[in-house]
This record gives structure tokens, sequence and C-alpha cells, in this order.
């Protein structure tokens, strides 16, 4: 038997691109080496009931039309808010850092937005052009948020100082001069009504689908004439330059007879806790139910490879490898692990719709 397309990882890029070329009457085998498809957006019921993200929190949100009309094919949407706070000193704050955020934490009373930009200007560090995430931070909103909101989490999260990790990793969090307490700025912000699984296996339908199957038991006993490939950079060419560094997270569930744990779907904890966040992602998947699951995130690097390394030397070390691919014919790299990249799921998809308009033309 001869595929058209064998596509390695059953995670939102290898089903997005699984479904489009399907559709087209392609022969297609998607493999995964877990026991589920869906990737890291994987949700389930647990034994309490509880729908819950297995691999950290996922809030869809996009700015891209043309993936909201894609996606909204294979599902229903459910408004969502995504408001969270983050705990500092026994007292719950607004964030990202708004208005509100400003007056409490430094006890002013800024009454309009402009008031708000001449207060931040204030204490804002003139650095023309932010070379790290810490200089990001100091530049927009001044040393004391810095290390009150940004300093200790970011260490938690990456496990190095922040001045060596690129200025985009703070810069996905907006500082804001109103009083809009939404995490994210995007003009579509909702859930998937029966969760990502579901959404997943109605892209995923009619097509074979093998689980429990990595890419290197199968590569030389399965026929194909092209492949997509969605794992990881470095493992594709046997880590030849080396390894790339990921972050990983070990996730702590706790179940609780109540209908709600706290008040938010996340706090953060830009402290000395060892965890960054506590989720309860039931404040926006909609479920009515009496019982309610949190997960704590404690940020390792030991485990499944969640996150690209935002800094300098990884990604040079990624260009070697990206120099490789384009060596290779008929292989296509896409997705957060094959192109080494923190890519949020829109972005995702986008990229998998450009690539099925670049094989099919
Ligand atoms: P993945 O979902 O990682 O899928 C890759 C698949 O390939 C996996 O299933 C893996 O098992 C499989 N695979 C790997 N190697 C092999 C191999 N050798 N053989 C066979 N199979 C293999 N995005 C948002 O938009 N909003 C959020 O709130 C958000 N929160 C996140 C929170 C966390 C903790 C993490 C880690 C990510 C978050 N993301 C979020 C990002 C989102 O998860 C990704 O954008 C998206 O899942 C990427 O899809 P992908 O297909 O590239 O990768
Ligand atoms: N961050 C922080 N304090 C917070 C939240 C985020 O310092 O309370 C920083 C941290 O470096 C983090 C980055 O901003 O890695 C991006 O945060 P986001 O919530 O987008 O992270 P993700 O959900 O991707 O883990």
């Amino acid at each position: 038997m001869m595929y058209d397309y064998l596509i390695v990882g059953a995670g939102l890029a290898g089903s997005v691109l699984a479904e489009r070329l399907h559709s087209i009457g392609k022969n297609v085998l998607v493999i995964d080496k877990r026991k589920h498809i869906c990737g890291n957006c994987y949700d389930y019921y647990n034994k309490a009931g509880v729908l819950v993200h297995r691999y950290g929190p996922h809030y869809f949100r996009t700015n891209f039309e043309e993936v909201k009309d894609y996606l909204s094919q294979f599902t229903e949407w459910i408004p969502a808010d995504y408001r969270i706070r983050s705990y500092i000193n026994g007292k719950l704050y607004t964030f990202p850092i708004n208005r509100n955020t400003l007056n409490e934490f430094f006890g002013v009373d800024l009454k309009t937005e402009e008031e708000a930009g001449v207060f931040l200007n204030s204490k804002r560090i003139k650095i023309k052009n932010p070379k790290n995430a810490e200089e990001q931070v100091l530049s927009l909103a001044g040393q004391e948020i810095y290390e009150a909101f940004f300093k200790n989490y970011t260490i938690k999260q990456w496990g190095i100082d922040p001045k060596k990790l690129n200025a985009s990793v703070t810069a996905r969090i907006p500082i804001r001069t109103n009083t809009d307490d939404r995490y994210f700025n995007d003009s579509f912000q909702a859930m998937p009504k029966d969760g990502y699984t579901k959404l997943f296996e109605r892209l995923l339908k009619g097509i074979e689908v093998r689980l429990n199957t990595s890419f290197r038991e199968v590569k030389n006993k399965i026929m194909y004439k092209e492949l997509i490939y969605t794992g990881p950079i470095d493992e594709f060419f046997n880590y030849k330059f080396g390894r790339l560094p990921y972050r990983s997270l070990k996730f702590k569930f706790e179940t609780y007879n109540k209908e709600f744990y706290q008040d938010w779907v996340q706090i953060n904890y830009p402290n000395n806790y060892k965890f960054t966040r506590i989720v309860e992602i039931k404040h926006v998947t909609g479920q009515k139910i009496p019982r309610t699951t949190i997960v704590k995130e404690y940020p390792c690097s030991r485990g499944e490879s969640f996150y690209p390394f935002p800094a300098p030397e990884a990604q040079q070390l990624y260009l070697k490898y990206k120099n490789e691919t384009e060596k290779l014919k008929n292989v296509y790299f896409i997705g957060r692990l094959a192109e080494y990249k923190y890519l949020n799921m829109d972005q995702v998809v986008k990229r998998a719709l450009d690539l099925f308009n670049q094989l099919i033309p």
C-alpha cells in the first residue's frame, strides 16, 4: 500500500493537514506516538466527570478570520472571557497589568488612559530597543512591576535569568492603560463547545490514524510519497548537532467536591511557590457539575517537550537543523516542535492551511 502522505503527529498541525488532504481525495496515514489524538490540546473527562485539559490550559483566541471560519466547520463555540489574576503578598491583582492594577498596586487613583499613560511613563526605564525579556518589561512598566509580576514567574517558568530570554517571551503579555482585564486582545476568543478532542475527532473522521506508533518504528516499513513531520526537529535528524533545549511542565491535578475552587480560571503565582499557576478550566468550558478539578503547573527541564526555548543560542542550533531540512525533498516540517517556535493554536492552524495551499496550488 502506497500512501500519498504520511503525517507524523495527530496534533493540530498534523490533523488540519490530514483533513485538508483527505478532503481532496489524497490517501493519508496519520501516526502518533501517544495513545491519543489531539497533541497538547487533548482534553478528557476525568473520573469525577470534570472536563480537563491534560497538557495545560488551552485558551483559543485568534485574529485570523480564515482560521476561525475553518475550525467552525468542526465545532460550535462557547464565548469565553479569559480573565485571570496574579497573587502577590496575599492579594489578587488584575493581570495583565491595566489601570486597575496600577491603582491597587501603587495606591494611586488614575482615572483616565492619559493619566495611566503618564504614570507608566514615569515608571518606565528608557531602553531604546529592549534586547531581552527583562528589558522588555522594564521599558514598558518599570522596576516595581517587573520585580513583582514578572521576574520570579519568568525564572520559575524558564529556569534561567530573564536577561537570557528573547524579548518576545514577555511581549506576549500586554500592558494596558485602560481597564480591559481580558488575558488577550484577539477579536475572537472562544472555547470549542464539546471540547478539543471532539473537534479533532471530527477533523480526522474517515482518516486512518495509528496511535502508539512512533516515526522511528515505521519509517522503513510504510511506503509514502510525501512526509509531513510535526515532531521535534532534532529527533528527526538523530540529534546530530546535539539536543535542542525544551522546557517541560509537571501537572498536579486535584479534584474537589464543590462547584468552584477559585474565582478565576487562572491565578498566577509570581513568587516563591514552586508552581507558576493554578488553573480551573471549568470556568471556561461551560460545564455544569457539582465537582471541580484544578491543576498546578510545576516547570522543569526534563519530561515532555512542551516549550521550545526562546533564547538566542537555542535558535542558532535550530537553524543548523533547519538548514538540513532544505536538503530534503517531499518532506515538510510544521508545528511547534518541528519549527521549534513558541506558536499558539491559531498560528499553527494558519501555517497548516498555508502549507496545504502551497502543496496543492
Ligand atoms: P503538538 O500538539 O505538540 O502535536 C505534535 C504531535 O506529534 C504530538 O501528539 C506528539 O505525540 C506527536 N509526535 C512527536 N514526535 C513524534 C514521533 N517521533 N512519532 C510519532 N508522533 C510524534 N495555544 C493557544 O493558542 N492557547 C493556549 O492557551 C495555549 N496554551 C498552551 C499551554 C501549554 C502548557 C502548552 C505546552 C501549549 C499551549 N498552547 C496554547 C500551544 C498549543 O499547544 C500549540 O500551538 C499546538 O498544540 C501545536 O500543535 P502541533 O501540532 O504543532 O504540536
Ligand atoms: N509571565 C510572567 N508573569 C505572569 C505571566 C507571564 O512573568 O504572571 C511571563 C513568563 O515569562 C511567561 C510569559 O510571560 O513565560 C508568557 O506568558 P503566557 O501566559 O503567555 O505563557 P504560556 O501560557 O504560553 O505558558
